[in-house]
């Protein structure tokens, strides 16, 4: 494995790092903090979320806008349909594309009672996320990644509706598939292995959370219908008053999972970095990219 890990010898090695919009001042000199670090390991994209149901829209706007015009690095805006006419959510693709912004992470977005509710669409909006693709499409060209689910979307009544949904986003105009965090590696290479087998060529790059906080993280998996493994929970367990080995643990947990990845093939990877630098630093470092 070692000599896999040579750092810049792996030309093929495409990262991109999600960040969330900062609500405060001192949030937001964390996100610079962040970006600034992170910049220099040459990502595809550094992208930023968009609130649920639009509430962080000039936020998300204004983020990006600063990305692409201070750093040097591509930025992605993260986009939901949710509760929004086709008119609104055009009109904020245009606003994307005025300052420079061309890529996009096309979602469908969730009910604001959570995602276990049933979606209902705009009446005058766009139906799902496949239908924002062939939207999108329409108005320019972008580059469009859209979400994956390794474990299944909770409301997908099963694989076969699942994989003929993420078909429709790619056959739609989107470039990859970026897949909601898993645990068990064993899971994402078994979608990948059905996605495959229906036809679906494009990229679906793994989506990796670091775990900053188990107890924070645990949370955020079970509302988006993500499972921890009893074996992952047991590593964690004992650790809430002991930051130092929750750290460790963690960063430990992190590596063996990319590793492993790299080990199968995989090259591209998406972290979610919840605008904290160091833990995906050192994780690039792994994958063999160092600052440039
Ligand atoms: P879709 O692909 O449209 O589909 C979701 C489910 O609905 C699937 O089960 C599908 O089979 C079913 N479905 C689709 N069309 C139909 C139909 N016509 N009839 C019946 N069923 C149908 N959320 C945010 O609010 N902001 C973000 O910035 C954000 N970023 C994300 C980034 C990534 C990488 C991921 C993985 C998720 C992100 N999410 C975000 C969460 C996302 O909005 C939710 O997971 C949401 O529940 C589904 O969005 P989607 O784009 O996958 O939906």
């Amino acid at each position: 494995r070692a000599s896999r890990l040579v750092a810049d010898k792996r030309p093929d090695l495409q990262l991109s790092f999600e960040f969330f919009p900062p609500k405060t001042d001192a949030m937001e000199e964390k996100f610079w903090e962040s970006i600034n670090k992170l910049a220099p390991l040459g990502p595809r994209f550094v992208s930023v979320t968009y609130g649920a149901g639009g509430s962080t829209r000039e936020r998300t706007l204004r983020m990006v806008r600063h990305i692409t015009s201070d750093t040097g690095v591509p930025a992605a805006a993260h986009l939901t349909c949710v509760g929004a006419s086709k008119a609104e959510i055009n009109d904020v693709i245009r606003g994307f594309e005025a300052v420079g912004v061309n890529r996009i992470v096309a979602l469908r977005g969730d009910p604001p009672e959570g995602i276990g509710q049933p979606f209902t669409p705009h009446p005058e909006g766009y139906q799902n996320a496949a239908d924002l693709v062939a939207g999108i499409r329409k108005l320019g060209d972008f580059d469009i990644s859209v979400a994956a689910y390794p474990e299944k979307h909770p409301q997908s009544a099963n694989w076969d509706e699942d994989i003929d949904n993420l078909k429709r986003k790619i056959d739609n105009g989107a470039d990859r598939a970026i897949t909601q965090m898993f645990f068990n590696n064993a899971d994402y290479l078994r979608f990948l292995e059905r996605a495959r087998k229906a036809g679906i060529s494009a990229p679906i790059v793994p989506g990796i959370q670091p775990i900053h906080s188990f107890k924070q993280i645990s949370g955020f998996a079970a509302r988006c219908g993500a499972s921890i493994p009893d074996w992952l929970a047991d590593r964690f367990e004992g650790l809430q008053d002991d930051p130092e080995t929750h750290a460790l643990v963690a960063a430990a947990v992190a590596a063996e999972q990319v590793t492993e990845l790299l080990d199968e093939g995989v090259t591209e990877f998406h972290f979610y970095t919840l605008n904290r630098a160091n833990l995906v630093l050192a994780l690039a470092r792994l994958l063999g990219r160092r600052p440039r």
